[in-house]
């Protein structure tokens, strides 16, 4: 097996909400991918299965499962149930296994989740365009079954991840930080400072809500105080990332107003603490990305494919950044946010630098 696997196969079409969120972003991809790496020699495709009702019980529970196969939704707008959907939705599940095991096993280095990311669905509820946590069910499965007791979950969506939280908010197994929009301005409207999780699971849970139009330097700035320092601390046995196109500039539903560069920088860095931390154990699942251009969706996801395997392809910024976005918007809100973070952890993480 080559070193970067990237699992996707054609049945993902399935995936398709008929808004926002539409089937031609996968295909669309692979073109671009194709073309920019098909002839890459450390990439290689992997077709995934569909998870199991047994994967899925990894996360879910089986009151919720029947409910999803009888396609019965509680989130009928956002998140319509059709059972090729539902079907899809076990794609996704089944790929997000297969990443974790292939990466866990040494049999590659990197996995790619195409289309993945599922934020929002909790172990019992449907929503947000999510079914089945594909993120979730990686994860239990690399503790369940392989023993690992320490997972870096790292999300910078536009969106916070509200269901990979409420997923794991009690389990100290399991660090999960969010960078997002600021939750008062965006869906889900949650992911705030103060919510640091629960129980045992208190201090293992991190929400970093940004400004729309934060930006690049914003982003870079979070990733070097808060994200690089507390994966060092917590030494995971493998990364995980959620992540795509929908904090780009470009984006239709956010307002994060990062640039191509911006989201190859992030990669990167995640790309470097694996390497220092885990021998670049990583999982990246791409998935996000709201465009009447499905070509700027996969230059996105692109861009952080190159990040975080330091390939490099060549990239052009779909448009111009706008002019009201200023070179470092939102900088000074950024830093005070987190000189407060840093309060809050530094009694579960030890100092973390001067607020
Ligand atoms: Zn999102």
């Amino acid at each position: 097996m080559k070193r970067f696997a990237v699992l996707y196969d054609e049945k993902l079409k399935e995936y398709d909400l008929g808004h926002v969120l539409k089937a031609d972003r996968y295909q669309n991809f692979m073109d671009h991918f194709q073309s920019k790496l098909g002839d890459h020699p450390d990439f290689e495709i992997v077709s995934p299965p569909y998870a199991t009702h047994h994967d899925l019980r990894l996360v879910h529970t089986p009151a919720y499962i029947q409910r999803m196969e009888r396609c019965e939704s509680r989130d009928p707008l956002d998140t319509p149930l059709s059972p090729e959907f539902v079907r899809a939705t076990k794609l996704l599940a089944g790929a997000g296994k297969l990443a974790g095991e292939l990466v866990q096993q040494e049999r590659c280095e990197k996995a790619f989740v195409v289309g993945g990311g599922v934020q929002h669905a909790s172990r019992s509820c449907e929503k947000g365009f999510g079914v089945f946590s594909d993120v979730g069910i990686c994860a239990e499965n690399l503790m369940q079954h392989f023993n690992l007791r320490r997972i870096l979950i790292v999300d910078t969506d536009a969106h916070a991840g509200d269901g990979i939280y409420e997923i794991f908010c009690e389990d100290p197994r399991v660090l999960f930080i969010s960078v997002h929009q600021d939750p008062r301005t965006l869906y889900p409207g949650t992911g705030f400072i103060n919510q640091m999780g629960e129980g045992p699971g208190k201090g293992y849970s991190v929400n970093i809500p940004l400004l729309p139009g934060a930006g690049d330097k914003s982003y870079a700035y979070v990733m070097e105080e808060i994200v690089f320092p507390l994966g060092e601390r917590f030494l995971p046995q493998m990364v995980l990332m959620v992540d795509g196109c929908d904090p780009h500039v470009t984006d239709q539903i956010t307002q994060m107003g990062l640039s191509l560069a911006g989201i190859r920088q992030i990669g990167e860095k995640m790309g470097q603490l694996a390497r220092t931390v885990c021998k670049g154990k990583l999982i990246d699942f791409v998935g996000s990305g709201y465009n009447d251009n499905p070509d700027t969706v996969s230059l996105g996801w692109l861009a952080s494919i190159s990040g975080v395997t330091g390939v490099r392809i060549d990239l052009q910024e779909p448009k111009m950044i706008p002019t009201h976005i200023s070179p470092e918007p939102g900088l000074k809100e950024t830093r005070e946010v987190v000189d407060l973070l840093k309060q809050r952890l530094n009694p579960y993480w030890g100092y973390l630098g001067s607020p």
